[in-house]
């Protein structure tokens, strides 16, 4: 197999998706927007362009398409809010931004990448984050922005407290992109609206630079789930540090830190990809919406674990 000069995988959540609610138009659809996303970011390593615009970029169109649970297509709070989440790395600097809480950004991770790149701080909470979005001219928009009825419908769903139903919810949707370009440098960004229901001013692993995001000089990683357990097993950091430390494969190190977020209860799963270009996934929930795409041609477009 021919090394890649650069790679790029990204995913749209991980988590039970019932491949009886899973119709096959549904399922065009999220490989049509899978696709779009891979276009984006690949576009960007193509020119020659950084790791970080291609993971930014990727991640701004899955922000952007209902479909996911990260900016617009987000899912409620209990009360009925908004609130999203978003951080960047950039490996060789091992800079980081994130942001969390957010109800008016449009893209939070252009956001996070605007924490990075132009403040001395790495997360940003809240209305100070938004107070900071507006001083950086970002595009705000209303709360009704993030409003769409398929996911004001799963939180009634869950508030009915039919536990049947609760339990058949797609939490997942969840956006992530790594990256690593034909200069070697790696990059990781997540975003997400968080979990369906979840109380107001929570905050998963997605902003947690080491739980939901990580990127260094060996490996990039970007983490979906249930964001408490993959807080709780510091999943992304512990991934470069089976590497660094342990020479781990990438492919195992994975496997080990979601057996540790298994082993915790917790379903997720994570998009990795090292200093070769070599894409791994891996996931103990039914399903991840994933992707990767690299310089060779090589491409995967993938929901279900065949
Ligand atoms: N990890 C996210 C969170 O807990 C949710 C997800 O990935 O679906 O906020």
């Amino acid at each position: 197999m021919s090394t890649p000069d650069f790679s790029l995988a990204i995913h749209g959540g991980a988590g039970p998706v019932p491949r009886a609610e899973m119709t096959s138009v549904m399922e065009r659809e999220y490989r049509v927007a899978l696709a779009n996303a891979l276009d984006a970011g690949h576009a960007v390593l193509a020119r020659g362009g950084p790791s970080l615009d291609a993971v930014e970029v990727a991640v701004r169109v899955l922000e952007d398409d209902p479909l996911f649970n990260a900016g617009r297509g987000s899912v409620f709070t209990w009360d009925g809010r908004n609130e999203l989440d978003a951080s960047i790395m950039d490996g060789p600097t091992r800079k980081a931004g994130a942001v969390t809480g957010l109800q008016h950004v449009r893209n939070p991770v252009s956001l996070a990448r605007r924490v990075m790149d132009a403040s001395p701080h790495v997360l940003l909470a809240g209305a100070g984050a938004e107070d900071f979005a507006l001083e950086q001219r970002l595009e705000l928009v209303p709360r009704s922005y993030f409003h769409t009825e398929r996911r004001w419908r799963q939180l009634q769903q869950l508030q009915s407290g039919d536990a049947k139903s609760a339990a058949n919810i797609n939490y997942y949707g969840t956006v992530g992109a790594v990256a690593r370009d034909a200069a070697g440098r790696l990059a990781a960004a997540t975003s997400t609206g968080g979990t369906t229901g979840k109380r107001w001013g929570r905050v998963g692993d997605s902003p947690l630079i080491g739980a939901g995001t990580w990127a260094d000089e060996r490996v990039a990683v970007s983490a979906t789930g249930d964001g408490e357990y993959f807080i709780r097993a510091a999943v992304a950091k512990d991934i470069a540090a089976r590497i660094e430390y342990g020479r781990e494969s990438l492919a195992d190190a994975a496997r080990a830190a979601m057996g540790a977020v298994g082993a915790l209860g917790g379903e997720g799963g994570v998009i990795t990809v090292d200093a070769t270009g070599t894409v791994a996934f891996e996931f103990n929930s039914e399903g991840m919406f994933r992707a990767m795409r690299d310089s060779t041609g090589r491409e995967t477009i993938a929901i279900y674990r065949d």
